[in-house]
């Protein structure tokens, strides 16, 4: 039987790994949607610690949304100058504020609860700052728990390595290909998966050096078995492993192109049945 590449089973199966590996992770601490939406905006490319910390300084000078909505650019900025991009983060989440202020005073966000996942992405992504991956976890996150898959950098990585995505995606291809593979699977289901494949980008395939031979997802990795056996893979392996698999890579970029979710599939001709 021909391995099915990008199916449900296959994630299921990534899952399950990555828990015998690491533990089944505690469910993720939810905010209010706005509060998530304030957290996200302000986390990207920043240490998990670090945006904790800056988040919990800015709720503490503004106990209210409204007080935030209030303050500068340049308070904010002073406040949350440790993540990456403070200037930045802090002119978005003026105009996010702003922007929410207009049409929702209360800065009650519970409401997006009421629409299509579609258009609650749609809704947060017109925002200053918002793309997929914050609005993603603004609805996946909080007290809203809606089935978005949220794509971070390590989780983006992972999934162009692994070979579920093209080895070009972006996070909107990724989040879509995701979605489209696992359509049944809850909230709680995503978040979990979210945090066991992000445990994995921080420990044995970062960014710089993939440890393939003491991955627990190694064995249907499609650039696993192209790395030198008993060696950790650097950047420059990955990169020229990852654009080698080209069976693969085409057929995902075919998915991506034309939204096809059977033209993610492998033969066990592309990969070995294991
Ligand atoms: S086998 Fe290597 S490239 Fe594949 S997910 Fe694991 S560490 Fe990353």
């Amino acid at each position: 039987m021909a391995f099915v590449f990008g199916a449900a089973e296959d994630m299921e199966w990534v899952r399950d790994r990555l828990i015998s590996c690491f533990g089944r992770p505690e469910p993720i601490h939810a905010r209010s949607p706005i509060g998530q939406l304030v957290k996200s905006i302000i986390s990207g490319r920043t240490r998990d610690e670090i945006s904790l910390a800056a988040y919990r300084r800015l709720v503490g000078a503004y106990p209210e949304w409204s007080d935030l909505a209030c303050a500068t650019a340049a308070d904010i900025e002073a406040v949350i100058d440790d993540v990456t991009f403070p200037d930045v983060k802090a002119r978005h989440l003026r105009g996010a504020l702003d922007a929410i202020a207009a049409c929702r005073p209360d800065f009650d966000l519970t409401v997006l609860g009421g629409l299509s996942v579609a258009k609650a992405l749609a809704w947060l992504e017109r925002l200053p700052g918002v793309g997929r991956k914050v609005s993603a976890s603004t609805l996946n996150f909080s007290t809203l728990r809606m089935p978005a898959f949220v794509v971070d950098m390590h989780i983006l990585r992972i999934l162009r390595r692994f070979g579920s995505v093209p080895s070009k995606a972006d996070t909107e291809t990724a989040y879509g290909l995701t979605m489209e593979t696992l359509p049944d699977w809850s909230a709680a289901d995503l978040a979990e998966l979210h945090v066991l494949v992000k445990r994995l980008g921080q420990t044995i395939c970062r960014a710089d050096r993939a440890d393939c031979r003491n991955c627990p997802i190694g064995r249907r990795c499609l650039v696993a078995p192209a790395v030198s056996s008993g060696e950790r893979a650097t950047r420059r392996q990955i990169s020229i492993e990852a654009s080698s698999h080209s069976a693969a890579a085409a057929r995902a970029e075919a998915a991506a192109a034309g939204g096809a979710r059977s033209a993610l599939r492998h033969t066990a001709a592309t990969r070995k049945m294991l």
